[in-house]
């Protein structure tokens, strides 16, 4: 099911890493948080508990690894791993790497900002994608 509307059905939602016939994982365009993936289901679906174990374990998987690829490539101070779709109701994680030093550190990065963040390159988008390949293979 594909609802007219969904952000997440519509587009792929950042630039994409790896994927499969099941999830995709992507690079979000973030000046302030360079270091931002989101890990999007292929289908529509609201909450984890919609999906059946084997599905949530499987997905879970795909967080990991991308959690993994970014401490591998950009040494973060901590990994935030969040799902909310609050206002996109299609199930996706946030993994973002985050620094002592960001704008926003120890609070979300949704949060209103406490000092000027230093400032990072992105991950390099060939290295995170063979990163997740050979994690996920
Ligand atoms: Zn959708």
């Amino acid at each position: 099911m594909t609802p007219a509307g969904c952000e997440l059905c519509e587009q792929p939602g950042g630039l994409l890493l790896w994927r499969d016939d099941f999830c995709r994982v992507v690079r979000v365009a973030s000046e302030e948080f360079p270091a931002f993936c989101r890990v999007v289901l292929m289908r529509h679906v609201r909450e984890m508990t919609d999906l059946a174990t084997p599905e949530r374990e499987r997905l879970m998987r795909v967080v990991f690894a991308c959690e993994q690829a970014l401490r591998e490539l950009v040494g973060p101070d901590k990994v935030n791993l969040a799902s909310l779709g609050n206002q996109t109701p299609h199930l996706h994680w946030h993994v973002i790497a985050r620094f002592a030093d960001d704008s926003r550190f120890p609070d979300p990065v949704w949060a209103t900002p406490r000092r000027p963040g230093a400032r990072r390159v992105a991950p390099d988008e060939h290295a995170l994608g063979a990163a997740l390949a050979r994690l996920l293979a």
